[in-house]
Order: C-alpha cells, then structure tokens, then sequence
C-alpha cells in the first residue's frame, strides 16, 4: 500500500479561498491569490 501524506485545508478569512498542502501549517510568505493577505487570515479547516 502507498503511504498516503496527510494534507491540511486552509481556509481564507476574507475570501473563502482555500488550499491544500501537506504541510500543518502555510509557509511564512504565503499570501492568498486571490485577496492577498498573508498567512495569518487563513485558518486551518477540519478534514
Ligand atoms: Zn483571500
């Protein structure tokens, strides 16, 4: 069987955006593609 990496959802706070990466948290310089606030307008959204 393959091992399957656990992914964390981001949700923006103003937007809505949201992104899925393997990592539990965003990278420092992560900024929404859409609105472009930073990290810290994301909140992780439970899978
Ligand atoms: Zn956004």
């Amino acid at each position: 069987m393959a091992d399957e990496k656990k992914q964390y959802t981001f949700r923006c706070t103003v937007c809505g955006y949201e992104v899925t990466i393997d990592e539990p948290e965003l990278p420092e310089d992560f900024v929404c593609p859409v609105c472009g606030v930073g990290r810290d307008f994301f909140e992780l959204v439970e899978n």
